[in-house]
């Protein structure tokens, strides 16, 4: 599933690809993709004669403004767009095709279909699902260490776990968790509200560093991801412990182990991110 890196880096390339192009109609194939509404002709009516003002992000949510619509997109595991001249022969898998009146079209395909799209009012989107109760934005000014301590504190749940919660900060999925907290020296396991001042403050940075770095790189190509233009994320090459079950630690040499964090594959480094208070082992 695409991150926060990718889900930018498709938001910076559609910038570029199809602000200020107006929308003559879009035709639907898959209406299961429509959320909001539901029914592809409203959908249509809605969007025809509205002209893309920009494409922003809320964490892993495309936010497509228009004249007076707001069009949300999820990519969901395999959602790409892409722009093509009109009379190109659709692609498999194609399922919603927004045709502008410049003769080209912006074509949304997705091979597992779980990619969704709604329609709001502008401002209404912050206010209803899916968007609605989306934590802090952690490329954003809102992301300071006050407020990220303080959603800390106090919560006894696992730090992985609790980063992925889109409810107290967005974009974190499961690879840069592990880069995260790999690069912070911190333990997957760690309850949330026992990190110290010092830890929680390498966790804060670590998040902005290792998102940051992904995005300049242009996200991470982990198996099918592809960029809004077609073009690959180099972000992968960095990875830390992400995908190197049993390869060394960089920083130490040790064996970067695989194990289950709140039903997710998690990769750490136990040397350079040890639990405080180890169990007895039995022998
Ligand atoms: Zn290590």
């Amino acid at each position: 599933m695409p991150e926060l890196p990718e889900v930018e880096t498709v938001r910076r390339t559609l910038n570029q690809l199809v602000k200020g192009k107006t929308i003559e109609s879009v035709t639907v194939h898959l209406p299961r993709i429509l959320q909001r509404p539901a029914e592809a002709e409203l959908f249509d009516a809605i969007l025809q004669g509205q002209t893309i003002r920009n494409v922003e992000r809320r964490g892993k949510f495309l936010r497509i403004v228009l004249d007076s619509t707001v069009l949300v997109s999820h990519l969901r595991m395999e959602g790409r767009y892409g722009v093509y001249p009109a009379g190109e022969p659709l692609e498999k898998h194609t399922h919603v095709v927004f045709h502008f009146t410049d003769g080209t079209e912006l074509r949304y395909k997705d091979v597992r279909q779980f990619g969704t799209m709604h329609l709001f009012t502008p401002g209404e989107e912050f206010l209803l699902p899916p968007l609605h109760k989306l934590g802090l934005e952690p490329l954003g000014e809102e992301f300071t260490y006050e407020a990220f301590a303080a959603k800390l504190r106090g919560r006894t749940t696992k730090i992985k776990p609790f980063l992925l919660n889109q409810e107290h900060i967005v974009g974190i999925g499961n690879i840069y968790v592990d880069e995260a907290l790999h690069l912070a020296g911190i333990h997957p396991e760690r309850e949330a509200g026992s990190l110290k001042k010092a830890e929680t403050e390498r966790l804060y940075q670590a998040i902005i560093t290792t998102l940051s770095e992904a995005v300049e790189a242009g996200g991470s190509s982990i198996k099918s991801y592809v960029n809004g233009q077609g073009e690959m994320g180099m972000f992968q090459h960095q990875l830390k412990v992400y995908g190197r079950k049993s390869e060394a630690c960089y920083q130490c040499g040790s064996v970067i182990e695989k194990t289950v964090v709140g039903g997710r594959g998690t990769h750490y480094c136990a040397q350079c991110q040890p639990l405080k208070h180890k169990r007895a082992r039995k022998d």
